[in-house]
């Protein structure tokens, strides 16, 4: 919309990306669609124009719902633009006229109403009267809207024309455009929809840009150039912060810098409990670009590379050489520590659009991560042999994403032989003894991590995934965002099977997922037994810092508890009451 709020508004969803930031914002809109012409057969032309009422009656619906929501707050200015708006939704002129466009031309909806709704808006630009030539602007919203609906697009935005500091909010942000977010112009982003766990939620922490998500309806009740301030810790958004809102933040600002003084003592010390036990603490990364922010906070090694990032936001597939030469300059600064690196996990939400692939019903359960790589052995090789290759270079390790069974670790398991072969023969070096895991996160896994466990060098538990399909919640959606539950009795359960299976058999679990860079579930995971912690370069210090004021024998009584409870929010309580008491600063600057 192009009105703005006046006065300040509190926005709650869900914070993400810890970080206050606030500056002017620029609203997402989807305004650059690609508008194809389609021939129709006779027998689809009335389809099409159903089709064409249906994205009317779907816009009329979104904005009457936005209207209705802001109508508390909303100016008579306000009103009138969304009034406006549905004046000229229920335009017969401009509806006849497409109609007439689609049936006696034949062609599909979005090009018949983008040439008709054009016109109008060149007419409506070169009229004399200002208030005329205003209704263009409003015009162009509006289409935009429609086109939307026709096309369903969701994410269309060209993110690298941005060029000034800004928080950007959207309706949502893929995970492919998110990673080409520029920290320098992007001071925060919050969008409408969204979950903690979702890939673009991830990316901001890697990005170390604030953000907020599950925002509801903010993309359509802000406007670009209103001022907002952004809070990642609480999840809340701000518009025209009031100058007693900003003295609060500026306090809480100073505790902030007080702590930041604290983690930084911690960050190059070892993460050790106070009674001796040590916890290999390691960082998740994207991108080569991640490496400088793993030295600086201490990591030791990586514990997740995710390497799909490589593939997304090209034109077209890495090669086998690219791909060796990041993995080997990874592994090469940081020497002696470990780089973990997880074959390919595209599918979910991450997406290539050179692969061209077919859209699914349900694609976190669909063609995704091992099984869209067994399936696509050429592609999975030419990974494998580069992860084999840089492997004689440094150390490195490599875990499959979403094993499900045996089937596919030995399938999977058979192509790296088959590459080990083929390197032997090419006299290529590689490390004979390369240790592979697998990544524990779909509950049958968990479930025979006993059999599983005598096939692998270790296991990553990737909770992010496994809460999502333990407890059947979506993980990028905030509807459902209230029954993503990491202390949900279920899942601790299933950490306690892997670990102990992983001991049992003489390996090790780490944890991999969200939860593992969570300071209030950090005594938690130990208790229960894990060895290794890995999450973004960024959350690193808090984790230090906690580990090193907890018991082990603490944690074990804390875990032990939590296995006896019934409980989620029970035991989530018991968790946040344990790590402030063990390390109250780490929550003296939540507002
Ligand atoms: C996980 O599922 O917890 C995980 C670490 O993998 P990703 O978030 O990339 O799915
Ligand atoms: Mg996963």
């Amino acid at each position: 919309m192009s009105g703005q709020l006046k006065g300040e508004k509190v926005y709650r969803g869900i914070a993400v990306s810890a970080g206050v930031c606030r500056g002017k914002v620029l609203v997402l809109r989807l305004t650059r669609h690609v508008v194809v012409r389609h021939d129709l057969t006779e027998d689809l032309v009335a389809p099409e124009a159903r089709r064409f009422e249906h994205a009317l009656a779907r816009t009329r619906q979104q904005i009457t719902e936005v209207q209705r929501r802001v109508s508390a707050t909303m100016s008579s200015s306000e009103a009138d633009i969304f009034d406006a708006h549905l004046l000229m939704l229920e335009d017969r002129v401009l509806i006849e006229e497409v109609l007439k466009i689609i049936r006696e031309q034949k062609v599909n909806a979005e090009f018949a109403f983008h040439t008709a709704s054009e016109r109008y808006v060149t007419v409506l630009e070169n009229v004399e009267d200002e208030y005329l030539r205003e209704r263009a602007a409003d015009l162009r919203d509006l289409s935009s809207r429609v086109l939307d609906n026709l096309l369903e697009v969701k994410d269309a935005f060209n993110i690298r024309s941005v060029r000034e500091p800004c928080i950007l909010v959207g309706h949502d942000l893929s995970p492919s455009t998110t990673a080409q977010l520029d920290r320098k112009f992007v001071l925060g982003f919050a969008t409408d929809i969204g979950g903690k766990t979702s890939h673009t939620a991830i990316l901001a922490q890697s990005l170390d840009i604030p953000a907020v998500v599950g925002l509801k309806s903010l993309s359509d009740e802000i406007a670009s150039g209103d001022y907002a301030l952004l809070d990642g810790y609480t999840g809340t958004v701000i518009i025209n912060p009031t100058d007693q809102t900003l003295f609060t933040y500026g306090q809480l600002a100073k505790v902030r810098a007080s702590l930041e003084e604290k983690l930084v003592e911690v960050q190059h010390q070892p993460a050790v409990t106070l009674d001796g036990k040590a916890i290999h603490l390691s960082a998740n990364i994207e991108a080569q670009d991640d490496v400088p922010a793993v030295l600086e906070h201490g990591a030791e090694g990586v514990g997740l590379f995710r390497t799909e990032f490589l593939y997304i936001n090209r034109e077209s597939l890495p090669s086998e050489e690219d791909q060796y030469k990041v993995y080997r300059e990874v592994a090469a600064a940081l020497q002696p520590n470990p780089v973990i690196i997880r074959t390919l996990d595209l599918g979910g939400d991450k997406f290539v659009s050179h692969l061209q692939l077919a859209q699914e019903m349900n694609p976190f359960l669909g063609w995704r991560a091992i099984r869209f790589c067994l399936a696509q052995p050429e592609l999975f090789r030419a990974q494998l042999r580069a992860i084999l290759r840089a492997s004689a270079e440094g150390n490195i390790k490599m875990m499959y994403p979403m094993i499900s069974g045996l089937d596919e670790l030995n399938q999977a398991n058979a192509l790296v032989e088959q590459c080990k072969a083929e390197l032997r023969a090419e006299k290529i070096p590689f490390d004979e003894n390369l240790d592979i895991g697998v990544m524990v996160e779909i509950p049958s896994a968990a479930l025979i991590a006993n059999a599983l466990a005598k096939k692998v060098k270790f296991f990553s538990i990737g909770s992010n995934d496994l809460i999502q399909y333990t407890l059947a919640v979506d993980r990028g959606n905030e509807k459902v965002a209230h029954l993503y539950e990491p202390t949900h009795p279920a899942i601790l359960r299933l950490i306690k099977l892997t670990v102990d299976a992983a001991h049992a058999n003489g390996i090790w679990a780490g944890v991999c997922g969200q939860i593992g860079g969570d300071p209030v579930l950090a005594p938690l995971l130990i208790g229960l037994g894990v060895d290794e912690l890995s999450a973004a370069p960024g959350v690193l210090d808090e984790m230090k810092y906690i580990i090193r004021r907890i018991k082990f024998s603490e944690a074990q009584a804390l875990a032990e508890a939590a296995l006896q409870s019934d409980s989620p929010s029970e035991i989530y309580a018991r968790c946040t009451e344990y790590a402030r008491q063990t390390a109250p600063s780490l929550f003296e600057n939540r507002s």
